[in-house]
């Protein structure tokens, strides 16, 4: 039996159990008050591994409430030795693993039943800031990453529209926000990682060490390595956000707007929202935002030009209040614990007009509950390959991200229903799906999303993670 792990965790003083052997035979593990000589020993970790009831109750949850899958045990990582030693340990004794960044999941992704969850949030430390990158662990999260580089005049070239995940959390998806439109996704503007690969090797890559592993792992749903460490670049930041709401009569009109906005790049940042209207139907609202400092000021009349709302309205907020305007927000609704069947589909230009008016045509206004965004992207921008988007020039996120309220089993299983069915209907158009949401999937599903790249996926996931130890949840290979 190996006491360290125990000794260590009662110093702390914590309330939890702590592991100190699985036991094979009952496929379960061990607690120092319980060891039996039966156990195999877990190697001494610098962190702790507990069982207790809680710990593996919130690793069975996520921000969509929908997917419940319960580990056997939660691993919170005194260092990155710890994610080698557990993810060899896995390899050796037929478990599965996965890390979990702040869980904003909302189908179970960051989840393993009868495996062991690595909680990231122990590592989040910022190890450096320099003028054009930052060097962080996986479990920081970008808001305490923004506040750490604009107090340097410095910022991540694109946020998401909130900012308490993780940064290997959206390193492992891709992370799209409205400067996708000049930086691409989070993945693009990385410049190094530090990664467990599903073998149990720690790794440095980037575009000129092991390329295809640094390539494989960025948008590579946590499938053939676990992000450790990531260097991200940064920008000068500015200091104010100009933020234009712009209105239109219609879908059509607003997503014309949003092309002619996004083919010369004038916003700094630009998406969109399909807002339910009072009395019925949709209100339909670009939103550009030029960032600035002053003396500079943006030009009103340039950023207008030829976009023709029907109405406007233009506001100024700091930069950094911009970037953490949907946070505060998103905390008060957490206690509630609504489910979040969400959806989000990427679809190809030609396609968007005709297919998000008819998914607004059926879209009742309880069931959009939350946000709908839809704003395009240059796929110039975007140059991850496992990153899936259709084969078109510019691209369309729809983003349906609702919540049911109250809770109730009948309108989860209804709406994933739909969403499985507005999937389809986006596949038969050329569209893939952005995978954060809560789409019932196949592995055969992913063979299609992945198409011709997943003769590389298959290849990559033999190199690097050959048990098929690392995150069973995405469900890629097999139904979890
Ligand atoms: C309110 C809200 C707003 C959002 N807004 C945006 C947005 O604007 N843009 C956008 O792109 N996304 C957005 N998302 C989706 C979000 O980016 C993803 O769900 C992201 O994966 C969540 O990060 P997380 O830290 O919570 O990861 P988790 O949910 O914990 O994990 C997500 C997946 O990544 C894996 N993973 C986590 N950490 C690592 C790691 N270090 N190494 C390898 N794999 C790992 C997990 O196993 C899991 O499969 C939003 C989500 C919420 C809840």
């Amino acid at each position: 039996m190996d006491t360290r792990l125990g000794r260590r965790a009662f110093l702390t003083g914590t309330a939890a159990a702590a592991v100190v052997a699985f036991d094979p035979a009952g496929l379960g593990w061990v607690t120092s008050a319980d060891a039996s000589p039966g156990g195999i020993t877990v190697p001494g970790l610098d962190g702790e591994l507990v069982v207790d009831p809680e710990s593996r109750a919130e690793a069975a949850d996520d921000y969509g409430h929908i997917v419940h899958r319960n580990p056997v045990a939660v691993l919170r990582p005194g260092s990155v030795r710890d994610i080698v030693t557990m993810v060899r340990f896995a390899n050796t004794h037929e478990l599965q693993v996965a890390m979990r960044g702040q869980g904003h999941s909302t189908f179970g992704q960051a989840q393993v039943a009868g495996g062991v969850v690595i909680d990231s949030r122990t590592l989040a430390t910022i190890h450096r800031v320099d003028a054009d990158r930052a060097v962080v662990d996986a479990g920081v999260q970008w808001l305490d990453l923004i506040q750490a580089t604009l107090a340097q005049g410095l910022t991540p070239p694109v946020a998401t529209d909130y900012l308490g995940l993780s940064v290997g959390g959206t390193l492992s998806v891709g992370g799209i926000g409205g400067a996708t439109s000049h930086f691409g996704l989070q993945v693009d503007n990385v410049l190094a990682l530090e990664v467990v690969t599903g073998d149990g090797r720690l790794l440095r890559c980037s575009p000129t060490e092991r390329r295809e592993l640094f390539r494989t792992v960025l948008g590579g749903l946590g499938q053939f390595a676990i992000i450790v460490r990531a260097t991200v670049r940064l920008v000068p930041a500015e200091t104010n956000a100009r933020v234009f709401n712009l209105f239109y009569p219609d879908l059509a009109s607003m997503t014309a707007a949003q092309r002619t906005a996004l083919a010369d790049r004038r916003f700094s940042y630009l998406e969109g929202q399909l807002i339910p209207a009072e009395g019925g139907g949709w209100q339909y609202m670009l939103e550009g935002v030029a960032y600035y400092t002053p003396p500079s000021t943006p030009d009103d009349a340039a950023l207008l030009a030829g976009l023709d709302p029907a109405s406007s309205q233009i506001s100024e907020v700091p930069y950094f209040d911009w970037l953490n305007r949907i946070y505060a927000l998103v905390e008060q609704l957490k206690p509630l614990r609504l489910p979040g069947p969400w959806i989000n589909v990427f679809l190809p230009d030609a396609a968007t007009d005709v297919y998000v008016t008819d998914v607004l045509a059926d879209l009742a206004p309880a069931d959009a509950g939350g946000v709908v965004l839809l704003y395009p992207v240059a796929r110039e921008e975007i140059t991850r390959p496992l990153v899936m988007l259709p084969d078109s020039e510019v691209v369309f996120l729809l983003a349906i991200l609702r919540t049911v309220s109250p809770p109730n089993d009948a309108d989860v299983q209804r709406l994933l229903g739909v969403n499985r069915a507005l999937y389809d209907e986006a596949r038969a158009v050329g569209g893939t799906h952005y995978p954060v949401g809560a789409i019932p999937l196949t592995p055969a599903d992913w063979r299609a999303h992945y198409g011709p790249r997943y003769a590389e996926v298959l290849l990559q996931k033999r190199r690097f993670d050959p048990n098929h130890v690392l995150t069973p949840g995405q469900g890629i290979f097999r139904n979890p």
